[in-house]
């Protein structure tokens, strides 16, 4: 597998303007930001999606990302913002290294979606639910 940009950030091979660290996670702000204080939450292990992610890592990121978006927010003086984390390239993802955006939002800057909707039927409700509850 090639090395994600990320890993070698992680080692102090690429420079970052980072934002936090642990044994377990890193934050740096993004380098072509959306918005004031844009920025990336990555845990420190080589894995592609958030479905690969071991527990200890997905745990050690849920329990920091809340303080640094806080943090974000109080800096940036932000009301607003979008946690975004995309898998597989169909979902837009460039860096095939797990991260978490956190991106401020602003009247004229940030996260811009696009929601097409369906209602939810209930027999795809019903197959669903059952074929994923019993991979869990
Ligand atoms: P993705 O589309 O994979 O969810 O987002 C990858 C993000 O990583 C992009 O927002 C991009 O600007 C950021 N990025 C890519 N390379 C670097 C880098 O070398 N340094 C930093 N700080 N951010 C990067």
């Amino acid at each position: 597998m090639v090395e994600s940009v990320f890993s070698k950030i992680i080692r102090g091979e690429i420079p970052c303007y980072k934002v936090y660290e642990d044994e377990k996670v890193l934050a740096f702000l993004d380098i072509n930001p959306l918005s004031r204080g844009h920025t990336l939450v990555i845990p420190k292990i080589e894995v592609a999606y958030l479905h690969q992610l071991p527990d200890d890592y997905a745990a050690a990121i849920g329990r920091v990302l809340p303080r640094i978006a806080r943090a974000i927010m109080e800096a940036t003086g932000a009301e607003a913002y979008n946690i975004l984390q995309n898998n597989g390239s169909l979902a837009h993802q460039a860096v095939f290294h797990v991260h978490f955006h956190i991106i401020p939002k602003f009247k004229d800057s940030g996260l811009i979606i696009g929601w097409n909707p369906h209602r939810l039927l209930e027999e795809e409700a019903e197959d669903l639910l059952e074929k994923i509850k019993e991979r869990l």
